[in-house]
């Protein structure tokens, strides 16, 4: 375990140090003064800071996480878009000047190229950041999956106490007890008890699984491979730092960008189509592993011992593309640094505000709203954790207005996810480098709104006002 900070019992199970309140103990403990958090990825972490914020300071903060250790460099990487930029900054204004000092790299320029790789098209960094600035205070950057974990995590205040290996099995609400929640963990009796539950638990949320009873999210349609690779690999094959690489056609796309000085990232997908295409039977690389096909820990471990396998389909899946450049810097790439996943996501016709929990149980992030990966998943999850904190804020501290954030959250969700949705899918169509996206979709009834009013609600359109913070 990371730390352990708060006045709890230590007891010795299968080997292994464990803590629980007693019931002694939780006598003195008012049902919102502990906060119990399930899954230490970017959403549960933010929502440790935001939450610190605007709970008296002595109110418990309990982060579970079932990966054992979160120390080593994992994941690929993200771009962070102005919404979840400001939202971080509104959370915490110093954890964001570190990320952004730190960690964030500006795009120069993103070039869209053919299948075969030849540039159709290039976008100036310079100039997007610029008006994007001008329009929002604050233009996108790109950062590596681990150094926006890793500085979120690093950051945390004392309040807050990160547990790793501790799975989530399930909760029990005590009737007539405040509200009080009973959290029972893999391999420990005794529950811990939390005056709020809070599941950041990604997409196969066991928390979601029982709050709100709507099983799995289902098979998006694709698979996607991502490697984290040193930028000087990259550079043998004439990728630039700085410079974005989105190759899109024949039903498949594919992206180079770069996460650090040091580092960048290759992803690229395909829809089933073509995996039936190019004879493999994706079914097998995923059956019964959809908890770990989604870039969870376990699944990452897994990959490591299946690399090989993904590289292999991934070569084969992407064969007739840039072979100058692309398939050598896939070729190249050790395969224990590919994780290859299937996409899970749930209908934004489907979004109701039972998504994001109920009573005392706050659903965000992934678990909540899994979608297409156009941009929004980790900044739709930073919004999460600062509207979280806010409704808690107005309501004095106290947990009243939790209804309100998720009827907030599902309005301000509906649209994001049905456009994750066109996007997702007009990004396989042939017509998909055209400069509006909107071009490239098929069917115009699916645009709910022109790029550049979905722009400004989804820059502006939320309170991304500074969370003030308890004394
Ligand atoms: C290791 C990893 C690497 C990733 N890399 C990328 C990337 O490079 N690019 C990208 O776009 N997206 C990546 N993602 C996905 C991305 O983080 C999410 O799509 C998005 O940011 C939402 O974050 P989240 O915190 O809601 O969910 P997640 O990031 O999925 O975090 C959920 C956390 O909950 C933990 N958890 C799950 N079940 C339990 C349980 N029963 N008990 C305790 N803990 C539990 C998981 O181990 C995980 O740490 C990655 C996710 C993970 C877990």
């Amino acid at each position: 375990m990371d730390s352990f900070s708060c006045r709890r019992n230590r007891v010795v199970k299968d080997g292994r140090k464990t803590s629980v309140v007693t019931f002694a103990q939780r006598r003195m403990t008012s049902p919102v003064e502990n906060v119990l958090i399930i899954g230490a990825g970017p959403c549960g972490l933010a929502a440790a800071h935001a939450l610190s914020k605007v709970l008296p300071r002595d109110t418990k903060i309990d982060l579970y996480e079932k990966a054992h250790q979160l120390d080593v460099p994992r994941g690929a990487g993200l771009g962070m878009t102005v919404n979840g930029l400001k939202s971080l900054r509104a959370i915490d204004k110093s954890v964001f000047d570190h990320l952004v000092d730190q960690h964030a790299m500006i795009i120069e320029s993103v070039n869209y190229l053919d299948p075969l790789g030849k540039v159709l098209r290039t976008e100036h960094g310079e100039e997007m950041n610029r008006k994007q600035k001008e329009s929002y205070g604050l233009h996108g950057v790109q950062v590596g999956w681990f150094e926006l974990v890793s500085t979120l995590r690093e950051t945390l205040p004392p309040n807050v106490a990160v547990h790793t290996g501790t799975r989530f099995l399930r909760y029990q609400e005590e009737e007539n007890n405040h509200g009080l929640i009973n959290v029972y963990f893999e391999g420990q009796e005794e529950p811990v008890h939390a005056g709020l539950l809070v599941a950041a638990d990604g997409y196969f949320s066991r928390v979601r699984q029982q709050c709100v009873g709507d099983g799995h999210p289902i098979f998006g349609g694709n698979l996607f491979w991502r490697a984290r690779v040193d930028a000087s690999l990259a550079q043998k094959f004439n990728y630039k730092s700085g410079h974005s690489a989105w190759y899109f056609g024949d039903n498949r796309v594919a992206l180079v960008f770069t996460i650090s000085k040091g580092h960048m990232v290759w992803t690229a997908s395909c829809p089933e189509a073509e995996l039936v295409d190019a004879g493999i039977d994706w079914k097998t690389v995923t059956k019964g592993k959809e908890e770990s096909s989604a870039m969870s820990s376990d699944f990452i471990q897994r990959s490591m011992s299946n690399g090989e396998d993904a590289k292999h389909r991934l070569l084969k899946v992407f064969e007739s593309f840039d072979q100058d450049q692309l398939l050598q810097l896939f070729k190249a790439t050790d395969p224990t640094a590919i994780v290859e996943h299937a996409l899970y996501v749930r209908p934004a016709s489907d979004l109701r505000p039972e998504w994001f929990g109920k009573g005392r149980v706050v659903i965000m992030g992934d678990a909540a709203h899994p979608m297409r990966p156009t941009g929004q998943g980790v900044n739709q999850g930073l919004e999460d954790a600062l509207q979280l904190a806010k409704c808690i804020q107005e309501a004095g501290g106290s947990f009243e207005m939790l209804d309100r954030f998720r009827a907030n959250r599902t309005e301000r969700l509906r649209p994001i996810m049905m456009e994750a949705e066109t996007r997702g899918k007009a990004a396989y169509q042939k017509s998909a480098v055209a400069p509006r996206y909107d071009t490239a979709v098929a069917s115009k009834e699916q645009i709910q709104m022109n790029p550049e009013d979905f722009e400004a609600f989804l820059f502006d359109g939320a309170d991304f006002e500074p969370l003030e913070v308890q004394a």
